[in-house]
């Protein structure tokens, strides 16, 4: 097996990285790369331009607007996008109900929803997580009763994420408790401005809100809003944990972080020495450096596996979310005393005052608190070691 790009592979890389140059607004570009959250405009201008290129779903098939590009060609955008500074694409919308409603979504859901998603327009949030069901995701209790051709919702999903600018949620609901958990549950898409949603704020360990609780009071969704057939919600749910476990190993994410890891390390700390010439430090980076690279090349591995990701998908989310991590233990390191420095006003969305001390350009503490998700959802890591064991290792 040849790893390495093709010319073709490599043309096209130059490609987007000159559409980036061209395109790219300044200000997106500026706040990306301060560590910055972007503000939802920005999100969603961004969106809008790649969108009016043909790229806004860069894994979506061309019967739906996609680009219809390779594996690799969306694994060399991804990493593009990451290194020039642009801000990560909406993933609830993008890559995962688009994917659902395109395979199990009728005509008239894929004409309603698929153009909103792509250009930007309609804020997607997910809602399968509960007080209660979390890995063990079959025991939810939010409930949808049918009255007529409505369900009235009641129950409470959480850790939502960016659901404070959510339009539409997709939510796991309890449609039958007679039958085995997994066989009672529908998948329904509900309009955020429905009356008797409220969504309130879950604050981070890093003092931002980007997490909700999301509560149900006799929410009225039509019946038309299900996908696929009632109490068959888990066969969708399933399969779109699966597009949200490979896109976890964020490799492009990871090689832009590791490039300003070695510049923060070349820099000059207070003795006058760059931390690059503690050999300690030295050899870490280099290690983790190798590590990355391993993992790219799994994942180009798994990728241009005729067929598609399996079980994999498990191994690529577990080695993307621990090489991460460190990435920031690492970084935290680097920057010593300034990885405290924290400017709390600096992560509201109109923000606009000095950006002191160089916690705005590096990351810092903020950054390694909330980086402790990643090994947390999207399901744990501890449950993708279960599933390696279950379907890989045979156990
Ligand atoms: C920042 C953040 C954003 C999130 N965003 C969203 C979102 O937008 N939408 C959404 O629906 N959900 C979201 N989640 C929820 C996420 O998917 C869950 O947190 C995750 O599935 C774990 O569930 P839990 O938190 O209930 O923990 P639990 O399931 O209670 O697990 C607690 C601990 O026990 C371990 N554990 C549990 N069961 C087993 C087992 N069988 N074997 C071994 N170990 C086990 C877990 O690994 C974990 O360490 C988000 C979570 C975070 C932290």
């Amino acid at each position: 097996m040849d790893l390495n790009y093709t010319p073709e592979q490599e043309a096209f890389r130059q490609e987007v990285r000159q559409f980036l140059k061209d395109k790219l607004p300044a200000d997106i570009q500026e706040r990306v790369q301060k560590r910055l959250r972007p503000t939802k405009d920005m999100v969603q201008r961004w969106q809008q331009i790649l969108h009016a290129q043909g790229w806004g779903g860069s894994t979506w098939p061309k019967e739906f607007g996609g680009p219809g590009w390779s594996e690799v060609e969306q694994l060399i955008f991804e990493e593009e996008c990451a290194l020039a500074g642009a801000p990560r694409q909406l993933d609830f919308g993008l890559r995962m109900v688009a994917p659902v409603i395109m395979k199990f979504g009728n005509q008239e859901q894929k004409d309603r929803h698929l153009p909103g998603i792509l250009s930007g327009d309609v804020w997607w949030s997910q809602g399968y997580s509960e007080p209660g069901a979390g890995s063990d995701l079959a025991s939810l209790r939010t409930t949808a009763e049918r009255d007529g051709d409505h369900y009235i919702v009641n129950g409470q999903k959480t850790w939502t994420t960016l659901g404070q600018h959510g339009d539409w949620i997709f939510c796991l609901v309890r449609t039958n408790k007679e039958v085995k958990s997994q066989e009672g549950i529908s998948f329904l898409l509900i309009d955020m401005k429905s009356p008797g949603i409220d969504v309130k704020p879950i604050i981070m360990l890093d003092g931002e809100h980007e997490i909700n609780d999301v509560f149900f009071d006799n929410v009225k969704v039509p019946v038309e809003n299900r996908i696929g057939e009632e109490d068959k919600g888990w066969t969708y749910a399933k399969f779109l944990l699966g597009h949200e476990r490979t896109g976890l190993a964020n490799v492009g994410q990871w090689k832009a972080m590791m490039r300003r890891m070695k510049e923060i390390a070349r820099q000059e700390q207070d003795d006058g020495k760059p931390i690059i010439e503690n050999p300690r430090f030295r050899d870490r980076l280099a290690q983790l450096d190798a590590e990355l690279r391993a993992l790219e090349l799994t994942v180009l591995r798994v990728l241009t596996n005729a067929s598609g990701p399996g079980p994999e998908a498990s191994i690529l989310k577990i080695r993307g979310t621990e090489i991460g991590q460190r990435m920031f233990e690492l970084a935290m390191e680097a920057t010593g005393q300034d990885a405290i420095t924290h400017i709390p006003e600096a992560l509201e969305p109109d923000y606009t005052g000095p950006l002191v001390g160089s916690v705005n350009a590096v990351p810092g503490a903020g950054d390694y608190f909330n980086m402790r998700k990643l090994s947390i959802f999207g399901g744990s890591n501890e449950i993708q070691r279960n599933i390696i064991s279950k379907l890989v290792l045979g156990l």
